[in-house]
């Protein structure tokens, strides 16, 4: 078989949405609301569908929602950014890709801190890197500045750094961030930064872009996305943002991935953007009620639930909970014979892979986060 087969696993989301699709079962695998959000969003949407262009954008994106963007991360974090610091992609994944594109040559390495979205390994590697992983372990999984110092070799270009971060719901704190950027300037790399989540917080906490960090803003290529921000995963309206010469070449990549997004959706975005920091306190207090209900639901039935600060997602530790299955036997026992899907960490690392640990998807109805419950309840029953 081709090689890049295994190189290019099939995402675990798209191999549990499918799975969790064609066996009718509840969905808490892969990350997206099961309802619905502004419906002014969608109005605006619809207006600029059949009101407006239905031709290319821009291949960086439409200016109004690259102002846009510059003027929420001023509000939102105090940063000074200008359109020519944007580039609007098809979601972050894209602009994930864009940035490796545009940093990494063959031959350069690239430092993950798993476990990690599936696609940054695969992108590192179809850009010509190598992939240099830094273990985080549980409970804490925290960022340690020994070890990502360890990682650093004189082929490194570049860390990805992803916070809030998905799967641990872990938001890295102060001195986390500083050793990130301690490490990235003195070894003068490039961090790429997906900071998709950094709406979705809980419990009151602030988010820190790694950008405005001393020395950051220079070598940070931050990702960012709309369908996190406005529960619209569907869009894939996504940006990158870095200094004005780096996000150029950036955008340059992105020119020959998709060259552009769907105008209509950008401009509802745009106006979303400008119109909708009063949505986010809402979304998030829904969000953490969502996460509360879901974990008391799975620590009454014997679950061992562990904390989520960020993201739509938690983590059950399986061993904890008593179960001796691995993460692929118990989503497999799930969803064949509970009906819900849910998705096991192992794909997320490639040394050291976590093999008790599962994610489940709390940006749900209540109704489904109870049926989630019920059926996890049963697979608990079934896998003791
Ligand atoms: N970020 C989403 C998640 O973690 C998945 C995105 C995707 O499937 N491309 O569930």
């Amino acid at each position: 078989m081709n090689p890049l087969y295994e190189s290019m696993a099939t995402s675990v989301f798209e191999r549990m949405s499918l799975a969790a699709a064609a066996r009718g079962a509840i969905n808490l695998g892969q990350g997206f609301p099961d309802f619905g959000w502004e419906p002014a969003m969608l109005a605006e949407a619809a207006r600029a569908l059949t009101g407006g262009s239905n031709q290319y954008a821009p291949s960086r994106g439409l200016p109004v929602l690259r102002e846009a963007v510059a003027a929420h991360y001023g509000r939102h974090f105090g940063q000074t950014l200008t359109a020519d610091q944007l580039c609007v992609t098809s979601g972050a994944t894209e602009a994930i890709a864009a940035a490796l594109l545009a940093t990494v040559s063959p031959g350069d390495e690239v430092i993950v801190m798993t476990p990690a979205y599936d696609a940054y390994a695969p992108l590192v590697r179809r850009a010509g890197g190598a992939v240099r992983e830094v273990t985080l372990r549980p409970p804490g999984w925290r960022i340690d500045r020994d070890a990502l110092q360890a990682a650093v070799t004189p082929r490194t270009r570049a860390i990805i750094l992803n916070n809030p971060h998905n799967p641990t719901g872990r938001l890295f704190d102060r001195d986390e961030l500083a050793a990130v950027a301690a490490v990235a300037v003195a070894h003068d790399l490039i961090v790429i930064a997906d900071e998709v989540w950094e709406h979705v917080l809980h419990d009151g906490q602030r988010f820190t872009p790694i950008a405005t960090l001393p020395g950051m803003a220079a070598r940070t290529i931050k990702c960012g996305s709309a369908g996190k921000i406005f529960s619209l995963t569907g869009w894939k309206i996504g940006w990158l943002v870095a200094a004005p010469e780096l996000a150029a070449l950036a955008a340059r990549a992105h020119q020959f991935l998709t060259f552009a997004s769907a105008p209509n959706l950008q401009a509802a975005v745009a106006y979303g953007l400008n119109e909708g920091d009063g949505w986010l306190d809402p979304m998030r207090v829904r969000f953490a009620r969502a996460r509360n209900r879901l974990a008391a639901g799975l620590t009454e039935t014997g679950y061992a639930v562990l904390p989520s600060a960020s993201t739509y997602f938690l983590c059950v530790d399986l061993a904890a909970s008593g179960i001796v299955l691995d993460d692929e036997a118990f989503a497999a026992l799930a969803l064949d014979q509970a009906g819900v899907a849910v998705i096991p960490l192992s794909p997320f690392a490639e040394v050291a892979p976590p093999r008790h640990l599962i994610r489940l998807c709390f940006a749900k109805q209540d109704a489904t986060i109870d049926a989630g419950v019920a059926a996890l309840r049963r697979a608990r029953e079934l896998a003791a």
